[in-house]
């Protein structure tokens, strides 16, 4: 029917910063500590309720190596939302998503709508990239932020919901 909506979304982040855990926690409910790491990118697809319309997720997830950067394109181009999701312990994949913001303002969809996602909110103690750090610089740039744990389920279904909400409506 009209109220129901294709939408192409795709992670972007840095390797082992928890893409794959969020879209397995999405789409099976479930969490494992030893995720393989992604080779080239992996296809899942989710359905979501959204007021009175439906919203099929269509999901790359991407490998997020410096070595597979040249095939991003193909998964960030005609995608309606992306998740550029950064490890809240280590300001180094913190800088690496304000890259991908980056390269999706300049080649991405300009409609695009765009999340944060501070991944590993569980591990606290080890937290090196302050919250409110992301939350200003999200803001700066028109994204949608919130800290998530594919561990333990904190914020992941919430974020594809807000996404979902966003996505303009035919
Ligand atoms: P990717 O390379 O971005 O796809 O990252 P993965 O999903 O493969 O996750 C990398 C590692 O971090 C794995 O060992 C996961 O179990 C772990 N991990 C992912 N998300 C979380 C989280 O929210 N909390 C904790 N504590 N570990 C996580
Ligand atoms: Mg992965």
């Amino acid at each position: 029917g009209h109220n129901n909506l294709n939408a192409k979304l795709v992670l972007l982040g840095d390797m082992g910063a928890g893409k794959s855990s969020l879209v397995l926690r999405f789409v099976k409910g479930q969490f494992l500590e030893f995720q393989e790491s992604t080779i080239g990118a992996a296809f899942f697809s989710q359905t979501l309720a959204v007021n009175d319309a439906t919203v099929k997720f269509e999901i790359w997830d991407t490998a997020g190596q410096e070595r597979y950067h040249s095939l991003a394109p193909m998964y960030y181009r005609g995608a309606a939302a992306a998740i550029i999701v950064y490890d809240i312990t280590s300001a180094e994949s913190f800088a690496r998503a304000k890259k991908w913001v980056q390269e999706l303002q300049k080649q991405g969809n300009p409609n695009m709508v765009m999340a944060l996602a501070g991944n590993k909110a569980d591990l606290e103690e080890r937290r090196c990239v302050p919250a409110e750090d992301a939350r200003a610089y999200a803001e700066e740039n028109g994204l949608f932020f919130v800290e998530t744990s594919a561990k333990t389920a904190q914020n992941v279904n919430e974020i594809f919901y807000e996404i979902a909400k966003k996505l303009p409506r035919a």
